[in-house]
């Protein structure tokens, strides 16, 4: 049976995220846009109100929700302030590997002190001379004694500065590309480890991105996750479970450009009548209306495939890779509509705009979702036609 229904207590967890996107985040955007301060105050109060770290074990002192309450949630925050949710959602970034590959004891250690009070997780993959190509980590990691010594260095941490713990993606022999590839558990104050200046950002200012940088870190043997060689595997699964709340942040940022853009044709008028009046506009909301709703039904289609299979990787890829594309384009044309207003800072229209581009370009670029999907329609894709007709021309048969 297919349902598109949500129970009573998604309801209420999409209504809690909602009235705290409008109460606590909607009123503060523009200040933490301008300044680019981190948003801690903001943060701890969603951390107070419960809705953060959604996707931790009730055995590890979390609610343990699945990925379609989270994407839930996260629409509804990303329609408050993307960046400020960014700054939020990264700890299930964070511990989203640990979740993966952790033991009992990883998970006890690390999964539980964040729900015991604000603490922040960071997710360390990306690096100066790479994003996309993961298998071509170049920070270096090396067995020594009852430790791993780490040497490298991370770009675009979100959080970084803020985190208590990273999961890190590191190598032991960049020939071996994902051969070789292992994931840690980090403390942010091991010795070696330093973390940069925050970097000046076209738009979600209100999350802090910084690097972070390993010298001769040394992480004791029992903070690897998984084991030597599964880091790869682990990043992968991690992106399969975590790309479907990015499609629904898009979701949640477009849904807000169109609604700004539906107040303001009811207002503004132009050669006499209000710019809803015009048929042109009318299907400039039609588009973004369809868009806003594909982009939710692919996001909660892959965050059911996260919950309940396998493997949501083609699920995940369809959803992040066309509702960003959907966001982008639905607040250029939000931008649009509000004409001169939509490119000046005293309407959200232009900051919605800046904010969109990173979803096209985070967790996996809107290039890498095509050539995993592409992959998949040659290699994994089962087609319906098992053998396809040799003749299209053929008449009728005769009675
Ligand atoms: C604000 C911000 C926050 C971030 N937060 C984090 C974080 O918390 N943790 C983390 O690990 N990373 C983070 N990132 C990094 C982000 O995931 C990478 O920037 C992203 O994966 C792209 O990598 P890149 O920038 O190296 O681009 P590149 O990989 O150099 O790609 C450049 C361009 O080439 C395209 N391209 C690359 N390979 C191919 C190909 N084979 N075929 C076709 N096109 C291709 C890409 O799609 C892109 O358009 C963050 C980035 C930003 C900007």
């Amino acid at each position: 049976m297919i349902d598109f229904k949500l129970t009573r207590e998604q309801e209420e967890l999409r209504a809690r995220a909602r009235a705290f996107a409008q109460e606590h985040m909607i009123p503060y955007a523009h200040y933490y846009d301008k300044t680019g301060e981190f948003p801690r105050p903001i943060i701890q109060k969603c951390w107070d109100e419960g809705l953060m770290n959604l996707g931790i074990p009730k055995e590890y002192g979390g609610p343990g929700l699945g990925s379609v309450e989270q994407c839930i949630a996260v629409e509804e925050m990303a329609a408050g302030c993307a960046g400020m949710t960014t700054s939020i959602y990264v700890n299930s970034l964070g511990a989203e590997p640990i979740l993966i590959a952790g033991t009992d004891e990883q998970k006890k250690k690390y999964l539980r002190p964040l729900t015991e009070e604000l603490r922040f997780i960071s997710f360390a993959c990306s690096e100066p001379g790479m994003g996309s190509d993961v298998a071509g980590i170049q920070t270096r990691v090396k067995k020594e004694g009852s430790h791993y010594v780490l040497n490298g260095s991370k770009f675009w941490i979100t959080n970084a500065p803020h985190a208590d713990t990273f999961t890190v993606f590191a190598t032991l022999d960049p020939t071996k590309r994902h051969k070789a590839l292992c994931a840690f558990i980090v403390d942010a104050d091991t010795p070696g480890v330093k973390t940069g200046r925050p970097v000046e950002k076209m738009g979600h200012r209100a999350s802090t991105t910084s690097s972070v940088v390993f010298r001769d870190a040394k992480v004791p043997e029992e903070n690897i996750l998984g084991g030597e060689g599964t880091g790869f595997v682990t990043a992968m699964r991690t992106f399969a479970m975590t790309r479907p709340s990015i499609a629904a942040f898009a979701t949640g940022l477009g849904r807000a450009a169109m609604e700004y853009a539906r107040d303001y044709v009811q207002k503004r008028e132009a050669f006499g009548q209000k710019l809803q009046q015009f048929e042109a506009i009318q299907f400039k909301l039609a588009e973004m209306y369809m868009k806003v709703e594909a982009s939710r039904a692919l996001y909660l289609k892959a965050a059911w495939a996260a919950d309940n299979t396998p493997d949501a990787t083609i699920p995940a890829s369809v959803a992040k890779a066309y509702a960003t594309d959907a966001a982008m384009e639905i607040a250029s044309e939000a931008v649009q509509i509000h004409g001169g207003y939509g490119y000046i800072d005293q309407y959200p229209l232009e900051k919605l705009f800046r904010d969109a581009k990173l979803y096209q370009i985070y967790e996996g670029t809107s290039e890498v979702q095509r050539l995993i999907l592409g992959r998949h329609v040659l290699e994994g894709y089962e087609p319906a036609m098992q053998t396809l007709p040799k003749w299209y021309n053929k008449s009728p048969p005769a009675d």
